[in-house]
């Protein structure tokens, strides 16, 4: 079934307010949409480029329906934001893309039983709620495994590697200490992340970007590279992959899979039903951006083209890199493009601030790019 056709000139609300929200703004001001955003932050990212922000906690219930009666579609930019709010707010106002998988990508437990399910490939895991759980699943999965909060999580926080043994006492306490819920992974050991991103419309007409190669530090994204270095094999199987789950779960919007790739072949790491950072080199690299589909998608517009119009290296920018690239802008050639989020205040180190597109022409350069962002994350001169 069709969805609906939301044209320009209508409004666009957007649950969150952080860089997503802003890209997704600024693509949909460029094609005529009016933007509100509900956001606890004054003046955030999005709001900065916004027709008008709310300024209210993302589970302020009243504020979101101020929100949802001033537009005519809702979109989430934010994952972990109230899954019953926005399960309230789908059962009277348009949000195309719905509650449901959501509400699976939240919970890494969910995620991966619904995945192995539907039949694709997921890590090994185990559920642990107490220690008696740590225990039987450090037996099953081995060491080293990845301790991760089931829900919450992101950019690598609420997980803990225990290598071996000794780090079984330090897992313990972590189980002990929280009230949550944990999924014990086993560490794969990777040759390569990548990511692949699916826009799918209401009637199940998909479009799929090129796969991209993802370098993380410290677990959180670093570098993507696009097109990634892996085998047109490897590359056929990752789409069809991201294809099958954007399907298996009636997606309406953006989707992002990403993948570990070993020896044995591919395994699904996470899904996200949002844009995705691995996907923001679709901004300049791309006919059409990941925020560009999004808003085609939910608006009923046709899916834009995914054509990569020049291989690319995206860097990201945290507080611990920003003030080292702020220093080196005037150096940088014509062949880079700049992006940076309009954060406030004194950033965390791992706060993502911004992120640079450099287009290249060849894999040395390729290489030239990722060496000297790699020895500290910073610009190497
Ligand atoms: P987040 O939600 O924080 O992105 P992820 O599960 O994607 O959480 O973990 C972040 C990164 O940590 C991954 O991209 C990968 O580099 C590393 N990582 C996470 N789980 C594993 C695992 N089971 N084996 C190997 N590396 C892992
Ligand atoms: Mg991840």
């Amino acid at each position: 079934m069709p969805g609906k056709i939301i044209l320009p000139g209508s409004t666009i609300g957007i649950l969150g307010g952080g860089q997503l929200g802003r890209m997704t703004a600024i693509e949909g001001r460029k094609m005529g949409y009016r933007i509100i955003c509900l956001d606890p932050t004054p003046d955030c990212p999005c709001g900065q480029v916004a027709d008008d922000q709310i300024v209210a906690a993302l589970d302020d219930v009243a504020a979101a329906i101020r929100l949802a009666e001033r537009s005519d579609v809702l979109i989430y930019e934010f994952e972990n934001i109230d899954v019953r709010l926005v399960e309230e707010l789908e059962r009277s106002y348009y949000l195309p893309q719905k509650s449901h998988v959501l509400s699976v990508a939240q919970n890494r437990i969910l995620e991966k039983q619904q995945l192995e399910k539907a039949g694709f490939p997921v890590v090994p895991f185990v559920i642990v709620r107490n220690i008696e759980d740590l225990k039987i699943g450090t037996a099953q999965i081995g060491y080293p495994g990845v301790l991760k909060t089931a829900t919450g999580g992101y950019d690598g926080k609420g997980q803990f590697v225990l290598n071996n043994p000794q780090d079984f006492s330090k897992a313990a306490e972590l189980v002990q200490s929280h009230d949550n819920i944990w999924v014990l992974e086993k560490k794969i050991s990777l040759t390569q992340e990548i990511s692949v991103i699916v826009a799918r419309e209401e009637a199940g007409g998909m479009a799929v970007y090129p796969v991209s190669e993802n370098i993380h530090r410290e677990n959180i994204l670093h570098i993507t590279v696009v097109p990634a270095r892996i085998s047109p094999q490897r590359e056929s199987m990752a789409v069809e992959i991201t294809r099958g789950i954007a399907q298996y779960f009636k997606l309406v919007g953006v989707l992002a899979v990403e993948f570990f790739v070993t020896p044995q072949g591919l395994l699904v790491n996470e899904i996200a039903p949002r844009p995705h950072n691995s996907g923001h080199y679709t901004l300049d690299a791309c006919f059409t951006s990941q925020f560009e589909q999004l808003i085609r998608a939910v608006c009923g517009l046709p899916l834009g083209s995914t054509q990569l119009m020049t291989p690319a290296v995206m860097i990201n920018i945290l507080g611990s890199t920003l003030p080292k690239i702020l220093e080196n802008i005037p150096n940088f050639s014509g062949d880079v493009k700049i992006h940076l989020y309009g954060k406030h205040g004194n950033p965390a180190p791992k706060r993502k601030m911004g992120h640079l597109l450099f287009k290249t022409d060849c894999p040395v350069q390729t290489d030239k790019i990722i060496k000297k962002f790699w020895d500290d994350g910073q610009w190497v001169t």
